[in-house]
């Protein structure tokens, strides 16, 4: 039993057993022990309980199972109202992936709560709760880790039972809870999700600030609908509840006064994710510095709005959705790495606190207060527009070496269909081999990010076996597959280190011994001898002659016994306009 139940009355300061079969027998009877200003968020279990609760109370609206097994070992949960089946609108919101970040847990107990008792559980909703997604630091209670953070009185921690931040896991699923969730996410395909977070950084007046799917990644016909229509709906309607949002705030410099910038939520993020299946996401940030209670009430308001604009717009919602799907399929080239376009600056009206800048009698240097009497509305830069970097050309198919499981277990996860090599066989294929790759020196949520900075395509015969894969891109799953296996996506497979062993050569020759091979190559190869010779003389003109090894091993790699599968990219495209195989 939780230390909890005692803290929460402020008089109580010691734990009797009578004071916690209270709270227990609270707990069974009313749900409702985890609304606002009691300035305290449940444990795990208690939230896991407290939906338990829900769902015995109200068996016909509601359901709660079990999607999978965390890293911690205890198993993810996941609450539903409403019918799954027909239903016109699937909202899912996602809670502690970051457990020091609890506003959205309290909110989405309060709001299940209040629409079951109230009656007031729209129809032809279905609304997903995952209580508590990144149970491993959950079960990490502390008081202190979100140091610059008002309450509540304890928490979880950030990082997951493995150290890892799951809100940068969804592609890369090192975690077993991001395979767990890529699977239900797949499953439910819900046209908007939330996933709840508090604030760092600056400090404002507002407390709730919004990051969506970026409009121009999201792209498509979604991207501008979720501009020109839903996010303004949004604001408008936080505001008319007194409930003024602001966009995230992602400051250009140190304070806001110089201006903001849209946060680029690549796929390792939970809506950068979404937006592979084509869903539009948010991700609220309640402001650190505000009160617990007042973080939990405008989290909750939030769902309330975008669950009422979801309502409004369902059957358009559902059409923009197919038409994106259809729009990823048919596509010749998409975009797969973004920048943001510093030369497009937009104003947006914010409310600020005055920066002030005073010496540290601690440091003797110059340190920043915000001054929270004095408040500024003005328009400040905002710069939102993000630009396409690299774009990938759609193949009919992918092929994918069953070789490859740790890949297509991603794949299988996120309901990917694949057709079996059904017998050994060789094909002609667009093979990609990697020219310049580098990668981190430092380790970064396990892995050493690599850039693949340059490819280049050429069509081979390459060897295939019975059961490898082939992955056609026409169907619901394209852009997700185009994200993730074109090599210079920004989170692609390739670039969280999963085909790193195919970059290395595994085969090497003895100059003494290649020697006379060589010679013999030469001379019986004219074009082969003007190339080479070619090639030395240009190296040695930059002023880098070639030694002996270096001359040799250009003709090693023109040999047959050089391997050429190192740096060649396992994955193989299915040429442009010929039938796909084995159909
Ligand atoms: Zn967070």
């Amino acid at each position: 039993m939780s230390t909890h139940f005692c803290l929460r009355a402020d008089s109580l300061r010691v734990c009797t057993p009578f004071t916690i079969l209270l709270s227990a027998l609270a707990l069974a009877w009313s749900p409702r022990l985890w609304s606002q200003n009691l300035g305290t968020t449940p444990t795990w279990a208690e939230a896991v309980a407290a939906y338990q609760s829900l769902r015995d109370r109200f068996p016909d609206q509601t359901h709660l199972r079990e999607f999978g097994t965390s890293d911690v070992g205890r198993p993810l949960h996941v609450f539903s109202m409403g019918a799954e089946e027909d239903a016109t609108l699937t909202l899912l919101v996602n809670n502690a992936i970051h457990p020091g970040e609890p506003c959205g847990v309290n909110a989405c107990l309060d709001w299940a709560t209040d629409m079951l008792q109230q009656g007031t559980l729209p129809s032809g909703v279905h609304i997903a709760i995952i209580p508590m997604y990144n149970i491993g630091g959950g079960l990490r209670r502390n008081c202190c880790t979100r140091a610059n953070q008002n309450g509540p009185e304890s928490y979880g921690f950030r990082g997951n039972a493995r150290n890892l931040d799951l809100n940068r896991d969804f592609i890369k699923c090192d975690s077993r809870n991001a395979l767990a969730f890529n699977a239900l996410f797949a499953e439910l395909s819900p046209d908007l999700f939330v996933d709840t977070h508090t604030s760092n950084g600056a400090d404002y007046p507002a407390t709730l600030t919004l990051i969506a799917s970026q409009p121009d990644k999201l792209g498509g016909v979604l991207g501008p609908w979720l501009e020109n229509t839903l996010l303004p709906e949004l604001y408008r309607d936080m505001e008319a509840q007194g409930e003024a949002m602001t966009p995230y705030v992602h400051t250009l410099g140190s304070t806001p006064d110089d201006g903001i910038q849209d946060f680029l939520e690549t796929p390792r993020y939970s809506t950068g994710y979404g937006a592979l299946h084509h869903t539009i996401g948010f991700t609220t940030e309640a402001h650190m510095l505000k009160p617990f209670d007042d973080r939990v009430n405008a989290t909750r308001l939030f769902l309330d709005v975008v669950l009422e604009a979801g309502i409004r717009h369902a059957a358009a919602l559902r059409t923009l959705r197919n038409e994106q799907d259809a729009l990823f399929r048919s596509a010749e080239h998409i975009d797969v790495a973004w920048t943001l376009d510093t030369a497009s600056v937009d104003s947006l009206q914010f409310s600020g606190y005055a920066a002030r800048y005073e010496w540290s009698p601690l440091t003797g240097k110059r340190r920043l207060r915000y001054d929270r009497d004095s408040t500024w509305t003005r328009n400040i830069r905002h710069l939102h527009r993000y630009a396409g970097t690299r774009s990938a050309s759609v193949p009919p198919a992918f092929i994918v070496p069953q070789a490859w499981r740790h890949v297509l277990d991603r794949l299988t996860a996120n309901g990917v269909e694949m057709t079996d090599v059904p017998r050994d066989t060789t094909l002609q294929l667009d093979v990609t081999h990697i020219l310049q790759h580098s990668a981190g020196s430092r380790p970064y949520e396990g892995h050493h990010y690599r850039n693949i900075d340059a490819v280049e395509v050429r069509r081979e015969d390459v060897q295939l076996f019975a059961g490898d894969k082939v992955i056609s891109l026409d169907q619901p799953a394209a852009r997700y597959l185009m994200e993730t296996l074109s090599p210079q996506a920004v989170d692609a497979f390739a670039a969280w280190n999963f085909f790193d062993s195919a970059l290395q050569q595994k085969e090497y020759f003895s100059a003494y011994v290649f020697e006379e091979n060589a010679q013999d190559m030469i001379e019986e190869d004219a074009q082969l001898k003007r190339e080479w010779e070619a090639l030395r003389s240009q190296k040695k003109q930059e002023g880098s002659p070639m030694g002996h090894r270096a001359q040799l091993d250009l003709l090693y790699k023109a040999s047959p016994h050089f391997e050429g599968t190192s740096d060649r990219y396992p994955v193989y495209a299915w040429p442009k306009g010929q039938p796909l195989p084995f159909r």
